[in-house]
């Protein structure tokens, strides 16, 4: 039964499909407006080994390279190398064929079992399918209106250590295993006789495919919140023309939180994230897309600080009070935000209280 929840409000008069040349990690190499213009996220690794700080050492530095390994090498497939069904192996499989409803259960386990532990199934909304990919190629995939959504939980404990190489080498392996993930999922789909499209960060915008499937609502620094880790998670996709059932948006009690929290925010080391209550739609450049009612994080700030640090930061994602790990006193209290929005204050005393209020844990800038 469709939620009635409403998500999302975007401005279809302002909003355009993003063009995936915008995105932080390519105006570097050819945006001469850009702040960080042709500087690469590492590049004062070295400099960071040198001055000996703890969790900047050389076999840390080599642990992220390794974590982020098989992310990196597995080519990025486009829309014309689409995984296409496998012939012969499904004609005998169920000639009347499977319900949307069966796949998504079908698929579900399987993602479960590689090692996901929240997959959604969603319909496509073409809003968000990049206009253009890095290379400037179009992307158009109307042949596959439907998407399987996966999350996978990165270390905690690691991630506290943001932003040093400590933390990357967390977002590392969980993007290495969203990678295995999807494109065991593809091959998968392929061998049920159905077209498979694997995606991490390309091909479209992960938050809100993961929201119309059900796996959590958008925080104030713009990353998913999933209801089991919060921010703890980074998100893939599977797209294809396997008939899926629709999950619906869920309504964690977020939106609300987020008003008076703003624990994100302060815990960023250059103010890339807004202080105001409620989502103003404010952008700052290209690498923003305009026509989505929410809090814009000023990201050239953010890439800039992660080339200066000599590595990633998760300082937003680790300050969250949603980012715990999934224990009874935490699912307690995330059910009482999701309930009821009139204990946020109370929560928010108590998680300064455990945890601290953040502190924007930076390297000098030099
Ligand atoms: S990743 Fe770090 S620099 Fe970027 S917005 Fe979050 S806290 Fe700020
Ligand atoms: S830290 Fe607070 S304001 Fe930021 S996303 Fe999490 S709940 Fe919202």
């Amino acid at each position: 039964m469709p939620s009635e929840f409403t998500p999302y409000q975007i401005d279809h008069a302002t909003y355009k499909r993003f063009d995936q040349r915008n995105i932080c990690f390519s105006r570097p190499k050819w945006d001469k407006s850009f702040i960080a213009y042709g500087r690469r996220i590492y590049q004062n690794a070295p400099q960071r080994i040198a001055q000996g700080l703890r969790g900047y050492s050389k076999d840390q530095f080599a642990a992220l390279t390794a974590a982020w390994h098989i992310h990196d090498i597995v080519p990025r497939i486009g829309p014309s190398e689409i995984i296409l069904p496998r012939e012969g192996t499904f004609e005998d499989y169920n000639p009347a064929g499977p319900t949307p409803e069966q796949n998504s259960i079908l698929i579900k386990k399987f993602a479960n079992d590689l090692g996901s532990p929240d997959v959604g199934t969603t319909r496509v909304n073409k809003d968000w399918i990049y206009s253009l990919d890095v290379q400037g190629e179009p992307i158009e995939i109307d042949q596959l209106p439907y998407a399987v959504v996966f999350t996978v939980p990165m270390d905690q404990e690691k991630l506290k250590e943001s932003p040093n190489f400590i933390a990357s080498t967390a977002v590392g392996v969980a993007y290495s295993k969203c990678r295995f993930i999807a494109q065991s999922l593809s091959e998968y789909i392929s061998h049920m006789g159905y077209t498979a499209l694997p995606a991490v960060n390309e091909t479209g915008l992960s938050v809100p495919l993961a929201i119309d499937a059900g796996l959590g609502e958008f925080g104030r620094n713009g990353l998913l919140i999933n209801d089991r880790y919060g921010m703890g998670v980074r998100i893939a996709k599977v797209f294809t023309d396997m008939p899926l059932a629709q999950d619906s948006p869920v309504n964690l009690g977020v939106r609300k939180f987020c008003t008076k929290c703003k624990k994100c925010a302060e815990s960023c080391p250059v103010k890339a994230i807004s202080y105001e209550d409620n989502p103003d739609g404010r952008f700052f450049s290209i690498s923003n897309n305009p026509g989505a009612h929410k809090w814009y994080v000023n990201v050239d700030k953010c890439y800039k600080f992660w080339t200066f640090n000599g590595s990633d930061c998760s300082n937003c994602v680790t300050s969250c009070p949603f980012t715990k790990p999934n224990t009874r006193t935490h699912r307690m209290a995330r059910g009482i935000v999701k309930r009821t929005g009139s204990l946020n204050g109370l929560l928010l005393r108590m998680d300064n209280w455990l945890y601290g209020r953040p502190t924007s844990r930076s390297r000098k800038q030099s």
